[in-house]
């Protein structure tokens, strides 16, 4: 891949692009496909930060759901929102099948299930959103009994299943769009942070410095470093994961990506080799458990009692960016873009919004422009306060997942 590829001085390169997880992977390919010069500089290993540590889930849809974006937006706002999130659906696997990318994408469909009877009010209204937006997107709302019949375990009161969705192995994936970008003739400097912008320039921590036409900082959570003015939007959730040994693939026979409806969510799905691959709890101030499988085990123990001799293989953490509107911050100021805090929900929608970026460099931003307008808010206080109102607002909302 020319992993890391010399920063060649006195080149002005069409786009500089700061980060290489889906974002500015995908961002780098389809810019480098338009014929245009690219150089993208990561601080560690492509797909290092929120990327490989995904839980690989491709959801179809925006972080709101159809039902939410009917009542705020409106009918014509919504049903465009809701065909650009469809967009980026498409585009997505086509993307994988295209490129040959070998990550185990498994079109399984996604499955959303009910932790109380409230939640499944939502699902059905959703479903009912869905169908009056848009006539292609497939779901169906599951009683108790068939939601049992996907999901080995008691806990669910029913869900609402997506088939159009499924999981990759996002490492994999990562890794694949960088050796397509480097392909398509995209110059991928790895182990390389910026430390600055300057006007139409960008710098790294060697100190050199590279003058583009354009630039997209996509280091998602820490994109506050590099453009201030995000510092406010953004916030960093640390979010935990394990996988098992192999289990009995009996536990979800149709292989469907699997998330709750809480505030604090489980999600999981088995991996191409029969892992169960469960991220449970949250943290929303600054650490890592120190034994984070011992954090995540009760998680899946109260889904799966049925795992208590399952062995743990790994465990890891990761940090979800998230806004206060849980609407990406994405936008531009002249010719510098940004795309960061997709809320949870990037595996999908990056990799479009990174496509989305080159369209509009040559020309098109019709769609960029519709994501950069739903507004991602800022949380509240100063610098001095933000964290611990930040982390006083999410812990309530945890709560009542209890209540
Ligand atoms: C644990 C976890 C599980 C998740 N599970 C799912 C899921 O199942 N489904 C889903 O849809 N979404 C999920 N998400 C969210 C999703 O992974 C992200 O929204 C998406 O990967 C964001 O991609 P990105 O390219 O914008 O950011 P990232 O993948 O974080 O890439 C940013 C890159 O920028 C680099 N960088 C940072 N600063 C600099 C600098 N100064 N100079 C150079 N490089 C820099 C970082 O090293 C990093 O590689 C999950 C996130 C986490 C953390």
């Amino acid at each position: 891949m020319g992993t890391r590829a010399p920063v060649v001085e006195g080149v002005t390169p069409d786009i500089v692009i700061i980060g290489g997880g889906f974002t500015g992977l995908a961002a780098a390919l389809a810019c480098a496909e338009a014929g245009l010069s690219v150089q993208l500089f990561e601080a560690g290993k492509v797909g290092c930060g929120a990327s490989g540590a995904s839980g690989g889930q491709a959801i179809p849809g925006l972080r709101w759901g159809a039902a939410d974006l009917l009542a705020e937006y409106g009918e014509d706002r919504a049903r465009a929102l809701v065909e650009t999130a469809l967009a980026a659906r498409g585009h997505f696997w086509r993307l994988i099948e295209r490129h040959g990318i070998d990550c185990e994408a498994s079109r399984t469909g996604t499955l959303t299930v009910a932790t109380n009877r409230g939640a499944m009010a939502h699902l059905a209204a959703e479903a009912k959103a869905r169908r009056r937006l848009v006539a292609p997107w497939d779901c169906n709302v599951l009683t108790r009994a068939e939601t049992g019949a996907e999901v080995a375990s008691p806990v669910y009161h029913g869900g609402l299943l997506d088939p159009s969705g499924g999981h990759v192995n996002p490492a994999k994936l990562a890794r694949g769009l960088a050796t397509a970008a480097h392909r398509a003739g995209a110059r991928i400097h790895q182990d390389t942070a910026v430390t600055r912008i300057d006007g139409t320039s960008v710098v790294t921590a060697s100190g050199t410095t590279t003058f583009a036409r354009h630039i997209l900082v996509a280091t998602d959570g820490a994109a506050g470093a590099l453009l201030p003015e995000l510092r406010a939007r953004l916030m960093n959730v640390g979010n935990f994961a394990i996988e098992t040994e192999p289990v009995d693939p009996a536990l979800i026979p149709n292989r469907r990506a699997v998330a709750d409806t809480n505030f604090v969510l489980d999600y999981y799905r088995l991996t191409a080799d029969n892992r169960l691959r469960f991220a449970g709890g949250e943290r929303y101030w600054p650490g890592v458990p120190a034994d984070i499988a011992g954090f995540v085990r009760p998680h899946m123990l109260r889904v799966f009692p049925q795992l208590e001799d399952a062995a743990i293989a790994r465990s890891w953490s990761g940090q979800v960016a998230i806004t206060r509107t849980r609407h990406a911050a994405i936008g531009r100021a002249g010719n510098v873009f940004h795309a960061a805090g997709y809320s949870g929900q990037g595996v999908m929608l990056a990799p479009f919004v990174g496509h989305l970026i080159a369209r509009a460099i040559t020309g098109d931003s019709i769609m960029f422009d519709r994501l950069a307008s739903l507004p991602a808010g800022r949380f509240p206080g100063g610098p001095a306060l933000r964290t611990p109102l930040q982390v006083a607002g999410m812990l309530w909302f945890a709560l009542r997942d209890r209540l």
